[in-house]
């Protein structure tokens, strides 16, 4: 009984419409899907496949990533709500084509309110299946009339994050020269680290798993290699987030050494108002997740709209001067660049439903 409560108390204070439970013995799958806020258009935000340690630590991870959905797409002017789901379980071992298939019917059974993607440990061969059972799927492979991994397109978008975090702090935008850490090289991180080499950045790389670590070393083997543990302590100019969030918390800061924070995972504020605001103090400038991981988003918006790569690269330019408009606003009201980038979200949710109150 307690549990409900509190569920009910979470989705009060977090301001969701929904949240939705599935489970099939037969498959193992066990998700959640959370439906954030829907006045902008249908819920739309990649599924998350993880092994948590708890129910609750999941449900709290669906509860703040599809609130983080809703922002990310009323800041880049996108027409689409925020939603995420969770799967519970071991990315590397349970997923299968049945549960997968069974993940779609149940996505299909919410009639188009929620419309699903990959996120981190999914896969467009995974939406391929999905895409079996429910036309409420993005992201899947381009022969089936797709957009693909929209991984590289987030990876661009947290590349002009960077690039105009620099600006913003040294009135020069290019990386070269400057030792960059990204933590995390999957699908988005692997595809940062190529766009920072291009213009010549000192890359360094952190990961939990050695394939990942030896994949990019082949590739580019003088990236230097920091154990996940020392991340905190290595002295680099920007600290680029590319795994999983909260890692800003009261802990790192104080050790961090970067001057910009600017990175492609989610929710990477462990807690919004007071890391936000510790950033501030520090003097780090720290270009709002949400906003600069939009590409990912855009890409599968224009898959959902009618895709074409142009559109979407095109789209996903404009992340560059918001950040800049986000730095400026934040300076002017003396507020942490979070609180600037939701109140710019917050006024245009604003706006349209006022809209959508006429006839
Ligand atoms: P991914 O699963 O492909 O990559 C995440 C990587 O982080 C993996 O290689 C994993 O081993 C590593 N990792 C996990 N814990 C770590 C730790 N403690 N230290 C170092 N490395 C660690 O996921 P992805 O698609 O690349 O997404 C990365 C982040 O970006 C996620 O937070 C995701 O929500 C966010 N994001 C992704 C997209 C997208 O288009 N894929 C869009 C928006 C936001």
């Amino acid at each position: 009984m307690q549990k409900d409560i509190s569920l009910f108390q979470q989705m009060q204070e977090m301001e969701h419409e929904q949240v939705v439970f599935g489970y099939d013995e037969a498959t193992g799958l066990k998700c959640i899907i959370g439906i954030h806020n829907t006045v902008l258009g249908p819920s739309l935000g990649g599924t998350r496949f993880w092994n948590y340690a708890t129910d609750a630590d999941a449900v709290k991870d669906v509860l703040r990533l599809s609130r983080g959905m809703t922002y990310k797409a009323a800041i880049s002017g996108i027409n689409l709500g925020g939603g995420k789901a969770v799967i519970i379980g071991d990315p590397y071992r349970d997923k299968s084509e049945a549960l997968w298939r069974r993940f779609g019917k149940f996505v299909n059974s919410l009639g188009g309110k929620y419309i699903t993607a990959e996120d981190v440990g999914t896969s467009s061969k995974d939406m391929e299946y999905v895409a079996m059972e429910t036309k409420y799927v993005t992201g899947v492979p381009e022969f089936l009339g797709g957009s693909g991994d929209p991984s590289p397109v987030t990876a661009y978008t947290t590349f002009l994050g960077i690039k105009a975090s620099l600006k913003k702090s040294t009135g020069n935008d290019s990386v070269g020269g400057k030792k960059v850490l990204v933590q995390g090289v999957g699908h988005v991180g692997q595809y940062l680290v190529k766009y920072l080499k291009e213009e010549g950045a000192e890359v360094y790389v952190s990961d939990i798993h050695e394939d990942k670590l030896s994949e990019i070393k082949k590739e580019y083997p003088d990236v230097k290699v920091v154990p996940p543990e020392s991340v905190y302590d290595v002295d680099v100019d920007i600290y680029a987030p590319c795994a999983l969030g909260a890692t800003i918390n009261s802990e790192t800061i104080p050790k961090l050494k970067c001057s910009i924070i600017a990175g492609a995972a989610n929710n990477q504020l462990e807690n919004e108002i007071i890391h936000g605001n510790m950033l501030k103090e520090k003097g780090i400038y720290y270009a709002p997740d949400f906003l600069i991981n939009a590409g990912g988003l855009i890409n599968v918006y224009c898959e959902w709209t009618g895709y074409n790569r142009e559109r979407a690269m095109g789209t996903a330019e404009m992340i560059y001067d918001r950040t800049l408009e986000i730095y400026a606003k934040a300076d002017e009201e003396n507020i942490s660049t979070h609180q600037a980038a939701l109140q710019i979200a917050h006024e245009r949710i604003q706006q349209v439903a006022k809209l959508n109150s006429y006839l």
